[in-house]
Parts: structure tokens; sequence; C-alpha cells
């Protein structure tokens, strides 16, 4: 086993690292930007090292300065977190090369399941369900005419190399598709530095599903069952559930089983997610796999007991897998909702700076993972999120009850949350009985622009 390991990140998820670390008798050495030196995560740590000013480029993207930090302090692993360098195989290689253990997968598996069309060439042998679509980039328009016409329209543009949305484009007729792909393909090369594109059939109103998976260096791949991330933002995830609500149990297994497959036949060591959309029939088609541990990976463990990220750790060590398929039971349902600092009534507006008032909530099946306390100063150079606050009961809506309660409960301020706009969501109709589509939040949004007047939309309840 690891005596150090480096966190190549910060906030909520170096905590989360940290205190996987500890229980398994690992020191820890954070490395910091300069914007985070206060950061409280770091008291926790053994170690730490300042790499560089505020903007994650001069930092926690310099992959210079943290292989440097790690060597200085004699680290024999990193752990990427999420973010950041967390998916660049580059990255996993100069560790490889550098002779530091890279807690994640290889480069090679990294990059064959990174690479979207070569991830479903691979989903196509395990037999994991993908949309109807190419298999190789897009040479030229008539080809993916063609295509389209079997395939049917609405169709898809997306980058071969994509991440973040970028170098998308929804096409509903012939006329567009031609315009479509170079524009697309334009993003993508400036995005990603890869110009190749493909397509493949858009499904509207479906929802999200997504199944966490564990691989191990011996050849054993486990899926620890699904997640459902319906309710989003303009793609971004707001609240997550295990298990999914309405879903048909067989299909579930089947995909799950699926997805197992998958990063086995990859050679995939650590955690990762196979993201899928599920139609009204519940079947189900590959988007993409997070070769990371996820923001929402809390709901998993809550509901199988397993900590991922202990996991995550065993796994780069050479352990074997802890737990074998028929080990892992999904006991309740978890449901976590992410605590942004972002205005909900000001088009979700980001609001870094001092927190005043900062209670946490507690309780049975009450668990947050906050790196955040009274009297820290939020920079305004990353991600907005603050914290994530997950309840686990025996039923979804008993959950549903226990989030109503622990929300009520947490007190931020003066900074603005999403706090309101999660109570309200407690209460909608269209989630509390699981009649969602990746839509509808989008929606409820914007029927509240429309009926808003100078007052607040979003009152606490
Ligand atoms: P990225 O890696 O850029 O995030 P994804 O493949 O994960 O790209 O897709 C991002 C989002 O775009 C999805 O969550 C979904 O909302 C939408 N999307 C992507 N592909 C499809 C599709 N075939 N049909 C419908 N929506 C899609």
């Amino acid at each position: 086993m690891f005596s150090r390991i480096l966190i190549a990140n910060r906030g909520e998820i170096a905590l989360r690292i940290i205190r996987a670390a500890r229980e398994l008798d690992i020191e820890t050495v954070c490395v910091y930007s300069e914007a985070d030196a206060d950061g409280p995560w770091l008291e926790l740590a053994d170690e730490k090292v300042c790499i560089g000013p505020g903007p994650a480029t001069e930092s926690y993207l310099r992959i210079d300065r943290i292989i440097s930090a790690a060597e200085i302090s004699n680290a024999d692993a990193i752990h990427p977190g999420y973010g950041f360098l967390a998916e660049n195989a580059h990255f996993a290689e100069v560790c490889r090369d550098c002779h530091i253990e890279f807690i994640g997968p290889s480069p090679e598996a990294m990059a064959l399941l990174g690479d979207k069309l070569s991830c479903r060439r691979m989903a196509k042998e395990a037999k994991t369900p993908i949309f109807p679509g190419s298999t190789k980039p897009i040479e030229e328009a008539a080809a993916a005419i063609k295509l389209a016409e079997k395939i049917g329209y609405p169709v898809i543009v997306k980058a071969v190399a994509g991440g973040g949305g970028r170098g998308m484009r929804i096409v509903h007729s012939e006329a567009e598709l031609a315009t479509a792909i170079a524009s697309a393909a334009q993003e993508a090369a400036a995005a990603f530095g890869n110009g190749a594109v493909y397509i493949e059939k858009f499904l509207p109103n479906a929802r999200h599903v997504e199944i966490q998976v564990l691989g191990d260096k011996h050849g054993n791949a486990i899926h620890l069952f699904e997640r459902d991330c319906t309710t989003q933002r303009r793609h971004q995830k707001l609240i997550e559930e295990a298990p999914a609500p309405n879903i048909d149990p067989k299909k579930r297994d089947a995909v799950a089983k699926s997805a197992a497959d998958l990063i086995r036949k990859a050679n995939y060591a650590g955690a990762a997610t196979v993201e899928f959309l599920m139609d009204d029939d519940h079947k189900f088609y590959m988007l993409e796999v997070n070769t990371r541990i996820q923001v929402e990976h809390p709901i998993t463990e809550m509901i199988t007991g397993i900590d991922l990220v202990k996991e995550m750790i065993r796994i780069a060590a050479g352990e074997p897998l802890s737990y074998k398929q028929k080990d892992v039971k999904l006991r309740g349902h978890a449901i976590e909702c992410r605590i942004n600092a972002e205005d909900p009534n000001k088009g979700f507006m980001p609001q870094p700076g001092l927190v005043g008032e900062f209670i946490i909530p507690g309780g049975p099946g009450v668990r947050v993972d906050s790196h955040v306390r009274s009297g820290y100063c939020i920079p305004p150079n990353y991600d907005s999120m603050i914290g994530k606050l997950i309840v686990h009961a025996p039923t979804r809506e008993d959950a549903i009850v226990k989030m109503r309660g622990a929300l009520s409960e947490m007190k931020i301020s003066p900074i603005k949350t999403t706090i309101p706009l999660h109570q309200r969501i407690m209460h909608e109709p269209a989630f509390v009985n699981a009649l969602y589509d990746i839509g509808y939040l989008e929606r409820l949004l914007e029927k509240d622009a429309l009926q808003a007047t100078d007052s607040l939309v979003i009152t606490e309840h």
C-alpha cells in the first residue's frame, strides 16, 4: 500500500480524498494555489505545497509543478479527483514515466474510452447499448447525409474528443446538416485541437441514467448500480439520486452488467461511470464514459455501503477488488443536492466572497461533504459548488422528506446559494413523482422567468 499520496485537486473532493486516505493510514500532500492558501482542507493534510497563482492554468493544470511537488514531498501516488487533470491521459502517462502511481486508469484505457468513437466501437463489442450512428469520423458531407437518412432525423453532430457540451449541434433536416458539421468541426478544433466529428441519433426528452463501475488490475470488473441525474440545468447536474426511480429492474440489470463488461474489455482499473440516456420505454443508449470519480459518487456509497475513494486507492496499489458482484447489494434510496454559491434568481450568477453563517444539518442518514466553514472566503477562480448535501432513507418518499428537513436546517449567509431552489424542487410534482426528463428543470425556470415580476420568484419553504 502507498505511504503518501498527493492530491492534485482542491475543495470538497480534496477533503474527501484526505478522509479516505486517513482511514487507510496513508499520509496526504495537498497542492494548492495562492487563491486557496486559506483552504480549510489544507489543515487536514500532512503536507501542503503551493504550486502557483489562482488561475487553474497556472496551478492545478500545471503538470510540471504537480509532478515536482510529488517528488519533493516523496508522494508515491497521485489522486486527481475530478475536473482539472483527472481525464488527461498525458498526465497519467507522465505520472507513470516518473514512477508515481496515478490513482485512476492507465493512460491507454483512459484514451480508449475518452475518445467517443473508439468508446462506441468498444461498447458495440461489449454489447453495451449505443445510439445508432457513425463508427468513424465524418469525412465528407455526402456520406453523413446518407447515414442521417438511415438513422432518421433529428440527429446530433458530436466531437470525437468532446467534453463540456462543446462541438455539438442538433440537426433536424438534411438542409442543416452540412453547415452543422462544418461549424461543430471548427468549434471542436478550437476547443480540443481535434476537429473530428461524428453523428448519432438525437433523443429528446430522455432521462440521464449512469452506471457506476469498478475495475481492478486483475481483470475483474463490477457495477454498483445506477444513479439518475435527470435534474439538470444547461447540462449541469443539480440533483442526483440512486437508484433511479420508476425503472425496469431487468433492463437496468442488463445495462449495468454490460457497463461492467465494457470496462473489463478496456482493461480498466479504477472507478468509472458509464453514462446513458434512457427513453420512455426504458431503452438505454450510451453517451460516454467518465474515467474518474464523479461529484455524485456519495449516493452510490450510501446505497451500497462501499467507499469508492478507498476502493480506488486500493485498486491503484494493485489489490484485487474487495467485492464480488454478488456482494454488492442495493439498500434504500439516496439523494444528493449540489449546494452551489450561485444566485438562482439572477441567472445563477456565481457568489464568491466571505461566508458568514454556515450551519450544516445532521441526524440519521444525513451527510454533508463540504470544505466550507464560517469565515471562509470563496475564491472567484473555481467552480461554484461549495458542498453536497446527501440523504439516505429506506424509500424514495422517505429520502425526499428527509432532504426537505435537511435543507431547512442548512443555513448559509450572506451569500446566495441553490438551497431555496432545491427546497422548491423537493415539492415539485415532476420531481416528487419522478415524471421528469432532462429538460424539465429548464422549462420550470423559463416559466418562472416569464411570470416574474420584480418580486423574488424562489422563496424559502
Ligand atoms: P460532453 O462530453 O460534451 O458532455 P455528452 O456526450 O456527455 O457530451 O453529452 C452532453 C449532453 O448532451 C448530454 O447530457 C445530453 O443532454 C446531450 N446529448 C448528447 N448526445 C445526445 C443524444 N444522442 N441525444 C440527446 N441528447 C444528447
